[in-house]
Formats: structure tokens, C-alpha cells, sequence
């Protein structure tokens, strides 16, 4: 099985906003008056991405690494988890081809700190900015992301087998 050329993953995830809590997407703090609350540091773009990975690699989820009944995973900074998933992802024989995200948040603006999340989470996976798409939308103030309740992450990526 682990001799597929390629293996594409899917990850989603949304954690719910709340005052008082830094906003941290992609290892990157943000300006805003909300952070996302969570047992981790609640990086949903991280754990997004993790997860696509891990599906990827038809592993479970992070939970399964990372569970939130550990009191050692209380405040986990989510950079960890990601050096985790791509630690696995080695350790199958295989590299990030690709990984493509879109993040669905009212506030605050992604744009002007875009550049700064794609090198953070570059970094972070020892690949270069341009394997990593980041596109942010809101949700046209519809549903509990529109309410500044939450915010969301999708993430696929592409693993291609080492030779
Ligand atoms: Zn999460």
C-alpha cells in the first residue's frame, strides 16, 4: 500500500472564536480582537493541513497523536503537531508534493499577512513557499464563521513517493 506514487489528503477544521485568546493561524500570530479557543493553541490552518497529511497517509487524526484528554497537549503549540505529521510522512517514504489551503474567516484581513504564514509554515515543513497555496474567504457574515463565532480551514495535499 505504501508504494503508491501519490497520495492526496484531505483535512478540515474550525475552532470557535473567544476573547481573551491569542489568534495564531499557521504557527503566525494575528491582530484581531478574538483568538481561537482550543486545549492546544487552536491553529485550525495547522490543523487542517496536519490532518490532509495524515489522511494522506490513511493515518488517523491528529487526535489520535495529540489527545486532548493528555494534559501534556494543554496550550500544545500546533507547530509541533505539524513537525509530527511530516515526520510520519517521512517515515513512510514519501515528501510534500503540494498543499493547498483555504481559510474562511470574517476577520481579520488574511491578505497582508499571507506572505508570513506561507514562510512560517514553510519552514515548519522544510519546503518552499510556493508549494503552499493559502486563499482566504469569509463567509458572507452567514452561519456561526459569518458571526465571528469561529473560524475554519480546509487543506489537500499531495505526497509523492521518494525514490
Ligand atoms: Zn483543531
Amino acid at each position: 500500500m505504501m508504494n503508491l506514487p501519490f497520495r492526496i489528503g484531505h483535512g478540515y477544521d474550525l475552532h470557535r472564536l473567544t476573547e481573551e485568546r491569542k489568534l495564531i493561524l499557521g504557527g503566525v500570530e494575528l491582530p484581531n480582537d478574538k483568538g481561537l479557543l482550543g486545549h492546544s493553541d487552536a491553529d485550525c490552518l495547522i490543523h487542517a493541513i496536519a490532518d490532509s497529511i495524515l489522511g494522506a497517509l490513511a493515518l488517523p487524526d491528529i487526535g489520535h497523536y495529540f489527545p486532548d484528554t493528555n494534559p501534556e497537549n494543554k496550550n500544545l503549540e500546533s507547530k509541533l503537531i505539524l513537525l509530527k505529521a511530516n515526520q510520519l510522512c517521512k517515515d513512510a517514504g514519501y515528501s510534500i508534493n503540494n498543499i493547498d489551503t483555504t481559510i474562511i474567516a470574517e476577520k481579520p484581513k488574511i491578505g497582508p499577512h499571507l506572505e508570513m504564514i506561507r514562510s512560517s509554515l514553510a519552514e515548519i515543513l522544510e519546503i518552499e513557499s510556493h508549494q503552499i497555496g493559502i486563499k482566504a474567504t469569509t463567509n458572507e457574515k452567514l452561519g456561526p464563521v459569518g458571526r465571528e463565532e469561529a473560524i475554519s480551514c480546509y487543506s489537500v495535499c499531495l505526497l509523492q513517493k521518494q525514490m
